[in-house]
């Protein structure tokens, strides 16, 4: 008789754990609570699906789980698709995506596969519990359950909760007695005053954001920055706003917007723009150079008001001085937090400390975990997908051993 492996959670890593368990001898069954497994794949890189990227970066993972570099560094995105007939194109900054360019690909090969090895998938079961038996387990769904030699628990964490991820999980693993690090939203804009921000709406413009607390800047990313009613936005902000959900209001958020000039450059440029333009209002300055809506805000920081001229506001090397350093350091203070809809992953989750290096729990033998149930999580650039597939590939085919 063949070994059973039920999966709960058809995303990303349920499926690849489900395929992994099933191509290694299991008959699998897989328990998703949607009406169809992979949505939140669909949604995924704006629906291109950023599937994975190139090489290995340990410090682009943030979590508890030392475990995931080995599994992290033997996975390959390109030669895992591949055999599934998924070609992959990389681009400039060694993002993977299907050459397709749509994640309905992806979740195609997947679900083609899934049936391929004969996944039995059911849907439309939301799974509430598990109790051990003498062979295995008995997976909890309403009236139904599911009898199993091996649970691969790939139920997601907490972000986006319209795609059937709300961490309905964690209550139960922590009466199992599981650790869990306490789930925050991350990959999300980061909230600001609104007083700061609410002019600049929907301006995008390049620039290096650095999370600063009371020891100095914990982490700088650039890239381009954006601007909500009420809050940072843009890539180089998601990957900082872990660290703004852990530290919260102890953080502020400082804005370098001339990432690519020296300070000789900077001062060189603001002396040019003076003699071009130092009879006009100080707010247009800087047009030209950055939104002139910044050079608006900036003005008003610094003398009150836009409309100053110039060559007055700016007449003296100590305010040419401030303003130099206000358009490298402008500040912009964490106000609270995202919400768990705006993010697209959880930083926490089941804690390291509770899983062996085959993702088998320390603490109920045949139990697995895969995915942003555990807690790690990636920054922006298919760093978390490449975990999903990777670590679910590794509970499922751990979990398909006797
Ligand atoms: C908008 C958006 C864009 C993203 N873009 C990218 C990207 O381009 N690249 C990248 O690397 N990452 C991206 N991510 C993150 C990535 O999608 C996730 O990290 C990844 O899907 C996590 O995989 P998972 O299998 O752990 O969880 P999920 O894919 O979230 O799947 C978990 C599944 O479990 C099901 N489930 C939950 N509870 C139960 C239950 N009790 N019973 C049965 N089923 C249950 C859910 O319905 C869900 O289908 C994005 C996320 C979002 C929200």
């Amino acid at each position: 008789m063949k070994r059973r492996v039920t999966v709960v959670g058809g995303g990303a890593s349920g499926l690849a754990a489900a395929i992994a368990a099933a191509e290694n001898g299991a008959a699998v069954t897989l328990l998703e609570r949607n009406p169809r497994v992979g949505k939140k794949i669909l949604l995924t890189g704006n629906g291109r699906c950023n599937l994975g990227h190139a090489g290995f970066e340990a410090e682009r993972y943030h979590g508890t789980l030392p475990q995931a570099a080995e599994i992290l560094q033997k996975f390959s995105a390109d030669a895992y698709f591949s055999r599934m007939g998924l070609y992959i194109r990389e681009d400039s900054d060694g993002r993977l995506y299907p050459m397709s360019n749509a994640a309905s690909a992806v979740l195609d090969a997947l679900r083609m596969t899934a049936e391929r090895c004969s996944v039995q998938t059911v849907c439309d079961t939301r799974v509430t519990g598990l109790t051990q038996t003498g062979r295995g387990y008995r997976v909890l769904a309403g009236a139904q359950s599911f009898d199993a030699d091996a649970v691969v628990l790939a139920a997601g964490g907490s972000a986006a909760p319209n795609c059937g991820t709300d961490g309905n999980l964690l209550p139960v693993l922590r009466k199992m007695g599981y650790d869990i690090t306490e789930p925050k939203p991350a990959l999300c804009p980061v909230p600001t005053d609104p007083q700061r921000v609410r002019a600049l709406k929907g301006i995008r413009v390049r620039a290096a954001v650095s999370a600063v607390g009371s020891r100095g800047a914990m982490k700088t990313e650039t890239g381009e920055l954006q601007f909500t009613e009420q809050a940072l936005s843009g890539i180089c902000v998601f990957n900082l706003s872990r660290l703004a959900a852990m530290h919260g209001k102890e953080l502020r958020l400082s804005v370098d917007l001339l990432p690519d000039f020296t300070e000789a450059q900077a001062a060189q440029m603001l002396d040019d723009l003076l003699s071009v333009r130092g009879g006009m209002p100080c707010g247009e300055l800087l047009t030209g150079v950055l939104p002139k809506r910044i050079g608006e805000q900036l003005c008003k920081q610094m003398f009150g008001s836009a409309n100053v001229q110039a060559d007055a506001a700016l007449r003296d090397a100590a305010q040419k001085h401030m303003l130099l350093h206000l358009l490298r350091h402008w500040e912009f203070p964490v106000a609270g937090q995202a919400a768990f809809s705006q993010a697209q992953v959880t930083a926490g989750g089941v804690h390291g400390r509770c899983v062996r290096n085959t993702l088998e729990s320390k603490l109920h033998k045949g139990l697995y975990f895969c995915g942003e149930l555990l807690d790690l999580d990636g920054d922006c650039g298919g760093y978390n997908l490449a975990w999903a597939w990777s670590s679910g590939e590794t509970a499922g085919r751990n979990a398909a051993k006797d």
